[in-house]
């Protein structure tokens, strides 16, 4: 079933609650903004400021943030990406693309530019290497992709597919 993507509303902030649902999102592609330090005003003032959907766990917050926010009622985590994918369409930028921490997009930077950055048998055995610019981790395809592979799968859906087997590692 395909949707059309929805450039409005695909960008998202999170509450406190939903920091793993916000490591994935980033992972799959979808620009979220999560900080646990943020309050409800805090949130909703960036919700409203930046244009993002404001996902919450929280009802009353839900409420406050009518046509801006999306409840997440779902406690399993797959169900969750597929509540907001059915809703809001796909990412507008590729899995793997972005930083599951900061929310930075990445950067492919040369395996010269890392040697020093990486222990020596990453080095020695793999040859693609993503850098966030903002906190400054480097990724490479690893054995935590496989598990993405997984969730990926479960989701379904070709665009969603990392589709040549490599991408950055990520600790999850
Ligand atoms: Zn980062």
């Amino acid at each position: 079933m395909d949707r059309p993507p929805n450039p409005r509303s695909a960008r998202f902030v999170a509450d406190t609650m939903l920091g793993r649902l916000a490591k994935w999102l980033r992972i799959l592609g979808y620009d979220t903004h999560y900080d646990p330090s943020l309050d409800d005003d805090a949130l909703l003032r960036i919700a409203w400021a930046e244009d993002r959907i404001l996902l919450t766990r929280d009802h009353a917050l839900a409420r406050r943030g009518g046509p801006q926010a999306f409840l997440i009622d779902r406690d399993d985590l797959i169900d969750q990406l597929q509540a907001i994918r059915q809703r809001f369409g796909e990412p507008l930028d590729a899995p793997f693309s972005r930083c599951p921490v900061c929310n930075a997009r990445l950067l492919v930077v040369p395996k010269e530019a890392v040697a020093l950055c990486v222990p020596a048998f990453i080095w020695q055995h793999h040859e693609r290497f993503h850098r966030c610019p903002q906190c400054g981790r480097i990724y490479w395809p690893g054995s935590h992709f496989e598990r993405m592979q997984t969730v990926l799968r479960a989701l379904g859906g070709d665009r969603l597919r990392a589709g040549d087997g490599e991408g950055p590692r990520i600790s999850i």
